[in-house]
């Protein structure tokens, strides 16, 4: 089995711009696998490298039904159209938000193997295609909401059971910083 933890909003990964990818190996094609079983265990209709702490811009998708596709190193070209729904993110369990998106994407780059590959979609494969590339930029969908549906989001991040449960532990100063609050 491969399937990875998927890793969770707090986790300095998920805010790291990914590495292109350069080489078109074994372990790229394993990373494939591994993206795909666990996007179906999850179960997810996408996830993005980093959300299994590889920081390489791949990410696998799943809209229709046992169709999974992958895509490397994506250029996207976006349409002028929009489209607003319901968003969400394996990395923020049980958040949902109306998410303004392109409505329709191509999307160029390449395959575990190399080759070229262009995909081209609507709806929820261009919102999927758009959400897992931000990942690769280090860009996560609460950060694409306006300012007072973002504020929402954030008070329900603080307020999720899994809020900091893996999140770094900030250390105070012991020492007197007059009044310097950095
Ligand atoms: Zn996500």
């Amino acid at each position: 089995m491969s399937i990875k933890n998927i890793r969770i909003f707090g986790d300095a990964v998920l805010t790291k711009k990914a590495d292109e990818v350069k080489d078109f190996d074994r372990e790229i094609q394993q990373l494939v696998k591994d993206l795909t079983e666990t996007m179906r265990e999850a179960p997810g209709v996408g996830l993005a490298a980093p959300q299994i702490g590889v920081s390489l811009r791949v990410f696998t998708y799943c809209v229709e039904e046992d169709k999974p596709g992958h895509l490397i190193n994506p250029v996207l070209q976006l349409s002028e159209a929009r489209q607003y729904g319901d968003e969400g993110c394996l990395s923020l369990p049980g958040l949902v938000f109306d998410t303004d998106r392109s409505f329709g994407v191509i999307a160029r780059g390449k395959n575990m193997y190399g080759e070229d590959v262009v995909i081209e979609g609507s709806e929820l494969l261009a919102r999927c295609i758009q959400h897992e590339t931000d990942h690769l930029d280090g860009i996560l969908f609460v950060d694409r909401l306006d300012s007072d549906t973002r504020k929402l989001a954030m008070k329900s991040i603080r307020e999720s059971e899994w809020f900091g449960a893996d999140a770094p532990i900030v250390k105070i100063s012991p020492h007197e910083t007059f009044g310097l609050s950095i």
